[in-house]
């Protein structure tokens, strides 16, 4: 191999090329909404419904990030936007790379929602609002989380004792609370698959 040309591979093989290789364009799904509202569940069906018609795709959430890449950030104002800062960036990588990337985080203020869009790129961001009421993500209380912030065990709980703010640009609002999950996914698809289609 000639050592000399080594340092450019990275330019020479651009996003576009492994866009045309996967025969997709990237983007990244950026789920938003309170605790129990549904992201994780609709990023899940959503990324089965890409591979099933062919499509690369990569979840973020919290399980995979804040137990690796971020697993020495907690909870503060300020951790708060270390940890989605570093998830954009890692998002971008894998848009470098053509695929789809659906991250679900509760990301619940405008001001860090525009601070993941200004580093992945407005271009690039499709924002998903997974919208039920607060009491409806309470009584789901999938992991027990809202029981524990009532009883002042968890502190600064988004929709409880920290501010949700409602997203006011997103692509598109899934109300969780009015649809079956079925329903929601075709929703979600309907509008995603005419953006990732490769178009050359
Ligand atoms: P989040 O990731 O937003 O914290 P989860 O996806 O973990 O929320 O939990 C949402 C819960 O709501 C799940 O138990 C899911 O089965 C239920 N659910 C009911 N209807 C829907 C729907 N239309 N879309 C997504 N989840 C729904």
């Amino acid at each position: 191999m000639n050592q000399n040309i080594f340092p450019v591979f990275d330019k020479i093989l651009t996003r576009k090329d492994k866009e045309k290789l996967l025969n997709q364009h990237a983007v990244v799904i950026w789920m938003t909404g309170l605790s129990g509202a549904g992201k994780t569940t609709l990023a899940t069906y959503i990324a089965v419904e890409l591979n099933n018609r062919g499509y690369l795709t990569q979840i973020l959430d919290g399980d995979n990030i804040r137990a690796g890449i971020n697993n020495n950030l907690g909870f503060t104002e300020d951790d708060r936007y270390e940890n989605i800062r570093r998830i954009s960036e890692v998002s971008k990588l894998f848009l470098d790379c053509g695929i789809v990337c659906i991250n679900s985080f509760i990301s619940p203020t405008n001001e860090i929602r525009q601070m993941a869009m200004d580093i992945i790129g407005k271009e690039n961001y499709f924002e998903v609002f997974v919208n039920a009421p607060i009491e409806v993500c309470e009584s789901r209380d999938v992991k027990g989380l809202y029981q524990k912030a009532r009883k002042g065990e968890i502190k600064n709980f988004t929709g409880i004792d920290s501010p949700f703010d409602i997203p006011d640009h997103s692509f598109i609002e899934i109300n969780t609370d009015q649809l079956t999950i079925d329903e929601s996914v075709s929703k979600l698809l309907e509008k995603i698959l005419p953006v990732i289609e490769y178009k050359g």
